[in-house]
């Protein structure tokens, strides 16, 4: 059985081996996530490479996803990797890139030396050490330290209480969507998206590489973030409930609510969703999840996310073939105890009651009574299966395209079984291509039934006209 609800996994340490993401891709995987938090250049090159080769080796169309790094205010370097910081100590705050110890350290936006005031307390490596400042002088400030703590290389600080005013794209992420888009990547996820002229401000950068290729998925992990879904939404291609900074910047038992908010105006906007981190976390030591986490993948596929993602557990983690199949596990089984009907009359409320709406309405729906086993949608743009996605039918739909790019902008979309073949131009052939693939595709028998659905004549209809249903 073809898992509908998709699965994006980081790549780290743990897992950059060709071997590892072979059986990763052999397991379920459909996105891969570079972090460009930790990734640098030759990291990305190699995880590219690598999926570029097993792709054609395996006859895949594993996507790509860089998630930026974001407007962090980071600290800098210490001698040592970190430092030992003792409550009462003074310590010296720079605008260089003075390398840190126990009594000053560096920051990466200048301006943080302007926009401090006198007994500001500042929170660095999410809260886990406070500072207050008493003394701010031309090139350093100084703050005394409130409490004990460890503190590594180049952790997140902030002022709290206050917004730091640094501009959304920095140098950094501006040099890594030009990476990006050299090495062809298919999604950028956007980290701290606070409003939609963040999303705007990327969007333009792409334009003016002439790539019109990449989708931009919204990370929501601000409050700012929640608050203006609605906009964001209209701009993107995607959001990510990025619930590890959420969790900071919102209070704990806020994320369940708000992830299931955000999952439903996605799914009325038509744009894609994924649930981001701690899913199967405790399987970065074990090789067994938590009943809780099995529970929260299983939430996340009754409430519609069209993808759920790795992060820790394929980067660094012990397990991370184990924790792919058992994702796919739980997966699968939740699957089966949606409720597609349901699914179908929400979306029906939201599409447009034009040819290609109602035509997508009728497959689905019959796709459901009939027990079909698959959907087939010729597609050169990805319009008809974008569409079919959104009804959330309860078969995959195998959407086949000559185009590369239209099959791996399609590998987020719940229920979507993107697959490259040659162009198509009859519709006797559609139907001989469909038939072979659903036989490659899925176990079936005589007498089952699929829906072949898209525009005919092709590459003239720009629109989704026509359904046929086949007996096997
Ligand atoms: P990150 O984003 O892993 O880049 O921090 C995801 C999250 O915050 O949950
Ligand atoms: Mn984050």
């Amino acid at each position: 059985m073809l898992n509908k609800t998709k699965v994006v996994a980081t790549i780290g340490p743990a897992t950059i081996e060709k071997d590892q993401i072979r059986r990763m891709m052999e397991n379920g995987l459909d996105v891969v996530r570079v972090n460009m938090s930790h990734a640098d250049y030759n990291f990305c090159r190699e995880v590219v490479k690598n999926v570029n080769e097993l792709n054609d080796e395996l006859g895949l169309n594993v996507a790509l996803l860089m998630d930026l790094m974001g407007p962090e205010v980071r600290i800098g370097r210490f001698m040592n990797g970190r430092a030992h910081f003792y409550k009462g100590d003074k310590v010296k705050v720079y605008m260089d890139d003075t390398l840190g110890d126990n009594t000053k350290f560096s920051v990466n936006y200048p301006n943080l030396i302007n926009e401090i005031n006198y007994n500001d307390t500042l929170m660095v490596k999410d809260g886990q050490m406070a500072m207050e400042v008493v003394d701010v002088l031309t090139d350093f400030f100084v703050c005394e330290v409130l409490n004990d703590a460890v503190i590594d290389d180049c952790q997140t600080i902030s002022i709290k209480g206050r917004k730091i005013n640094c501009p959304y794209l920095t140098n950094k992420d501006q040099s890594d969507i030009v990476m990006a888009h050299k090495l062809n990547f298919d999604f950028i996820a956007l980290s701290y998206v606070s409003e939609a002229a963040n999303v705007l401000s990327v969007n333009d950068m792409l334009i003016n590489l002439k790539n019109n290729h990449i989708g931009l998925i919204s990370k929501i992990e601000t409050e700012d973030g929640v608050n203006n879904i609605d906009d964001i939404i209209r701009v993107s291609d995607g959001i990510m409930v990025a619930r590890g900074d959420l969790g900071v910047a919102i209070t704990l038992e806020r994320i369940p609510g708000v992830q299931k908010k955000i999952i439903n105006k996605c799914h009325e906007a038509g744009i894609v969703s994924i649930v981001a981190t701690e899913l199967l976390s405790s399987m970065e030591h074990a090789s067994t999840p938590t009943r809780a986490e099995v529970s929260d993948v299983a939430n996340a596929v009754l409430d519609g996310a069209d993808a759920v993602m790795l992060s820790g557990e394929t980067t660094t983690g012990k397990y991370p073939i184990e924790t792919l199949k058992m994702m796919e596990k739980i997966i699968n089984s939740a699957e089966m105890d949606v409720d597609y009907a349901d699914f179908i009359t929400r979306s029906s409320n939201s599409v447009k009651e034009d040819i290609t709406g109602i035509i997508s309405l009728n497959v689905a729906d019959a796709a459901n009574r009939l027990k079909c086993c698959a959907i087939i949608a010729p597609t050169n743009t990805g319009y008809t299966a974008r569409m079919m996605s959104r009804f959330r039918p309860s078969c995959p739909v195998i959407a086949v395209s000559p185009n590369v790019d239209t099959v791996k902008s399609l590998q987020l979309h719940f229920a979507v079984t993107p697959v490259l073949i040659d162009e198509l131009n009859s519709f006797d052939k559609i139907i001989e291509v469909s038939k072979k693939l659903t036989f490659k595709l899925i176990s079936t028998k005589a007498g089952d039934k699929i829906i072949i659905t898209g525009g005919y004549p092709f590459k003239e209809i720009k629109y989704t006209n026509f359904m046929k249903i086949e007996e096997l």
